[in-house]
């Protein structure tokens, strides 16, 4: 029988008022309920906002260094649960065990990360304008945040939010997105036994307009921090700005890569080939696109046919190279978007097809999809496909390249494939995108730079992670001390 959770609001497990809870489907065996969720409603939203406003200034009076403790503690916790949490988050989400693995493990370097950090904040002192004076700033926590998240990284972006708002000292509120809660749950067990007070960290599950919404738009709630799609996080800063709360969305992305004709193709397939195909393409910041030079157009596009259709699809315990969709919904959509491409003119060079047939009949299983022949106008170069579907398209020169890149309404990552120094200078200079790697999948981040996009898929007002993740969740004030 699946295990029913609850909220956790005020250091305790709780139930809804609603009586009522959702499901958690494995994506790779339909038929097996992985866990039951609290339906939550906006009372019991507000029950853990007023939980966390009555922790705040408790939590932002304990010294940084005990602050710390804890999210070191809340590390160690979880690095002894890396097995279950990987093969939770495999059942819940559909990524193979090794992708999972990956991002339980980055979860845990981030709690050990701004436990570091927790010890070392601090303003900085400059040169007063006259004689016996001071003049300097100090971080302080924001107050009480709403932690708002997707199902794709289920627990590393739950806790590249968590830590730092922890270790500046705020407390909040997380609702972690309805597909795959039960990898954030083993987080807030996590937070139990490292001995965080209560009401510091609050765990709501439910949907957007019971829980997301109201916190979105609480009075109480100081700042938001949201990751998701476009369209909802769109929504979320609106509203959030309405009462001048910081807020900070990090959304869709179109993300290409370029390839030019000093590419090693080989290399250039594989940097491709991860980019679009790992992560079932569920990334953010997966290769959407590869903008290939017309001198190594025929040999990128049979290398890349090759690839896709060597990769080995299946249930993501048993480690393929790439597992399934994470819901019906999601797969549908990619499917639609395969016949959307074709009908607008691109040609199907690999995949397409919903995978059928033994284990594939109990899942959501795609085949990893390249389509040919895309030009810049059509919509498949333009929408997020959330989902493994590469379009490829030509270009005759690096100026061309560069502008097809840029023309999408996104700019979270993108990447170059070239031996030539002034291409990848002039790439990094003039690409609009947040991350901009050379010789590098589009995906794949390290913990202590900060992430965020460019235009359209971000709010663009604070980066994550590293010293980002401690800029948002604090807000400078400035002293002079004259004596
Ligand atoms: P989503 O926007 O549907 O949901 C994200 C979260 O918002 C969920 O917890 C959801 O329940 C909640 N929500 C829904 N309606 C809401 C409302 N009205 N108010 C407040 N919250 C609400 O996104 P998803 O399907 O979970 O995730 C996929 C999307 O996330 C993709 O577009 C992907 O590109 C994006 N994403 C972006 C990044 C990034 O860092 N840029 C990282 C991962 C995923």
């Amino acid at each position: 029988m699946p295990r029913e959770y609850s909220n956790y609001i005020n250091g305790e497990w709780v139930s809804s008022d609603s009586d009522e809870t959702f499901e958690v489907v494995n994506p790779a065996d339909t038929d097996e309920v992985v866990a039951y969720f609290q339906s939550s409603t906006k009372r019991d939203t507000e029950s853990a906002i007023e939980a966390a406003v009555a922790a705040q200034d408790e939590w932002a009076d304990t010294p940084g260094p005990e602050r710390g403790a804890v999210l070191k503690q809340v590390g160690n916790a979880l690095a002894a649960r890396k097995e279950e949490a990987t093969e939770t988050l495999v059942k819940e989400e559909g990524k193979t065990r090794s992708e999972a693995s990956g991002e339980v493990q980055r979860a845990i370097d981030i709690f050990h990360y701004y436990a570091g950090k927790a010890s070392d904040l601090g303003g900085v002192v400059k040169s007063a304008s006259g004689r016996n004076k001071n003049l300097s700033t100090k971080r302080e926590p924001l107050g009480t945040v709403a932690l708002i998240t997707p199902w794709n990284y289920p627990i590393a972006i739950p806790a590249w939010k968590l830590a730092p708002a922890l270790a500046s000292g705020n407390t909040l509120v997380h609702k972690p997105a309805s597909a795959a809660p039960n990898v954030s749950q083993i987080l807030f067990e996590c937070f139990e036994e490292a001995g965080l007070p209560a009401g510091v960290a609050n765990f709501v599950t439910g949907s957007g307009s019971e829980v997301g919404a109201p916190l979105s738009d609480h009075d109480d709630i100081d700042a938001v921090s949201f990751t998701g799609s476009t369209a909802v996080g769109t929504a979320v800063a609106q509203s959030a700005a309405d009462d001048l709360k910081r807020v900070q969305c990090e959304m869709g992305g179109k993300n290409p890569t370029i390839v030019m004709p000093s590419a090693d193709i080989g290399e250039a397939t594989d940097i491709v080939g991860v980019g679009a195909f790992g992560t079932t393409g569920q990334s953010c910041t997966a290769c959407s696109r590869a903008v290939v030079h017309e001198d190594v157009y025929d040999e990128f596009v049979d290398s890349i046919t090759d690839y896709a259709n060597s990769l080995d699809v299946g249930a993501g315990l048993e480690d393929p190279d790439m597992g399934p969709h994470v819901s019906r919904s999601e797969l549908d959509e990619t499917l639609e978007y395969v016949d959307v491409g074709r009908k607008g003119g691109a040609t199907l060079a690999a995949g397409g097809s919903e995978l059928s047939g033994g284990e594939y009949d109990d899942g959501h299983y795609v085949e990893p999809t390249v389509l040919t022949d895309v030009t810049s106008d059509m919509r498949i170069a333009q929408e997020e496909i959330f989902g493994p579907v590469l379009s490829v398209l030509k270009v005759g020169s690096f100026e061309e390249a560069v502008e097809v890149a840029n023309d999408v309404r996104y700019g979270l990552s993108a990447s170059i494939v070239t031996q030539d120094i002034s291409e990848a200078n002039t790439f990094i200079d003039d690409i609009e995108a947040g991350v901009a790697k050379v010789n590098e999948k589009t995906t794949g981040l390290e913990l202590h730079v900060p992430f965020g996009g460019y235009k359209d898929s971000s709010t663009n007002t604070y980066r994550e992670q590293g010293d980002a993740g401690i800029d948002f969740f604090t807000s400078t004030k400035t002293v002079y001390v004259n004596y």
